[in-house]
């Protein structure tokens, strides 16, 4: 069905048009579809909303409006309310639930703090928001996890530092990642501008975690590396380094990465089947990756994390099983399950792949999730993106004690970010939600042509 929004409020109309594409592909968003009016009225104390279509009738609901409202909450419940409703008309003119109910735009993880805050909880979820009990006890599950982590060490700053070079293109990626060429590559000038960055700009927090992703920062030879590490100079924080392509991974560069402090490594298989490696164009073996595993596991000293990606090209349920069975039987600290997502700029948008799965990309997941928490693990993360197989999300996954402060801060916003490399975003927290963010050039080419400028705005930025 095609469908096209009216509104009275028009500052919602993003989200409004949102929940219609959160129904695809059982509703579209045309021109020439289906006018459906979603109105906000506010009556005294009363907000009403007012939702209707000539062919599918009416939904009208009131909800009183308490006077100590301030504006942050009283915007807050409003958009709740108009969303919701439109969600449960969406819902009866499809005789469709949606496993995330009418959360669009919103990390639920941040959703439920706002509801504990708020005096409700979990089952606010089910009942106001319309998800599913079973993702509303995921959503919970985390945030108890996240206990004793979350907005601790809230004096200090997360460090990101982004190396945007990969030995070839994954179809389904949409960052500027460099395709190295032994010849005129970018790679020595960028590692180059990367240290000023790094070394520039006074940081006046100290440091909690340190995130180098890319890209691939294993792309890096030991120089490099080393270079790179021994500018950020880590001593002791929790420490990652994306080694996302196991071709890159060398007992060299590992050795690097103990002796500058790195404490945790991505060697991140995506799918244990050669055929699929082969279809995404990850140009490695599944031999690499078991020999890269074996690296790091021979280095001793490094928590390892190890993504897998469901619905990949031509995977069947019994495919996806089998990767997530052998990451399990390889005992990585950390799991991280994606759901495969068509995003703009990817060869797989170019190419229009369907990722739409009839079932297949809940049954993945469940499975996923049931397995990897049968073996130990705990969902410790977690965001969605648009586009996914099934509309789900991607989940962290960690054994006890091994959760990635990193990627829990960066999902729930809590700290600090001091971001160096091309496309990196620096972030300040102000308190009362408001946060300030800092882009560096996203192209390779003109990050090195303005890093200057960037090193003199990053200082402002971060100036006390
Ligand atoms: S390794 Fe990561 S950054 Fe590089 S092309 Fe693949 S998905 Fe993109």
């Amino acid at each position: 069905m095609i469908v096209k929004i009216e509104t009275n409020c028009e500052s919602y109309r993003n989200e409004l048009e949102e929940m219609v594409r959160a129904f695809s592909p059982y509703l579209t968003l045309g021109e020439a579809g289906i006018s459906v009016r979603a109105d906000l009225l506010i009556e005294e104390d009363m907000a009403i909303t007012d939702i209707k279509s000539p062919e599918y009738g009416k939904i009208s609901r009131e909800y009183p409006l308490d006077d100590d409202l301030s504006e942050l909450y009283l915007k807050r419940y409003l958009k709740r309310y108009l969303k919701r409703d439109l969600y449960d008309y969406f819902s009866a003119m499809t005789a469709v639930n949606l496993s995330y109910g009418s959360l669009t735009g919103i990390r639920p993880t941040k959703l439920l703090y706002e509801l504990i805050d708020e005096g409700k909880g979990r089952n606010e979820l089910v009942d106001f928001f319309r998800v599913s009990p079973s993702k509303a006890d995921l959503i919970a599950e985390i945030v108890n996890v996240q206990k004793g982590v979350i907005g601790t060490e809230t004096e200090k700053a997360d460090w990101f530092v982004n190396i945007p070079f990969c030995p070839s293109r994954c179809h389904y990626c949409s960052f500027l990642s460099e395709v190295i060429r032994p010849k005129k590559s970018n790679l020595p000038a960028y590692v180059d501008a990367l240290i000023r960055d790094i070394t520039c700009v006074p940081r006046s927090k100290p440091r909690r975690a340190i995130y180098i992703g890319g890209g691939t920062p294993t792309s890096l030879d030991e120089k490099q590396l080393d270079a790179v590490l021994s500018a950020i100079d880590a001593e002791g924080e929790e420490f990652t380094v994306e080694a996302g392509r196991p071709e890159t991974l060398t007992a060299e560069k590992l050795a690097v990465m103990r002796d500058r402090h790195v404490t945790r490594v991505s060697v991140n298989p995506q799918t244990f089947k050669q055929e699929t490696l082969d279809l995404i164009g990850r140009k490695h073996t599944v031999e690499d990756i078991y020999r890269a595993y074996r690296l790091v596991r021979d280095a001793g000293h490094f928590d390892v994390n190890m993504d897998l990606i469901t619905m990949l090209p031509g995977e069947s349920f019994e495919d996806l099983k089998r990767s997530i069975d052998i990451a399990i039987d390889l005992d990585p600290e950390n799991i991280t399950v994606h759901s495969l997502s068509i995003k703009r700029g990817s060869i797989f948008a170019e190419t229009k792949y369907d990722n739409s799965s009839d079932g297949l990309a809940e049954r993945m997941s469940d499975y996923a999730r049931e397995a990897l928490e049968k073996a130990g693990y705990r969902p410790y993360y977690m965001y969605r993106q648009k586009n996914t197989s099934g509309r789900l999300e991607n989940i962290g996954y960690a054994k006890p004690d091994k959760v990635c402060k990193y990627n829990i801060d960066i999902m729930e916003e809590t700290h600090d970010i001091y971001a160096s490399g091309a496309g990196a975003i620096s972030k300040r927290l102000f308190g009362n939600g408001r946060i300030e963010r800092l882009a560096e050039v996203k192209e390779i080419k003109g990050y090195l042509e303005r890093i200057d400028e960037m090193i003199l705005k990053k200082k402002d930025f971060f100036r006390d």
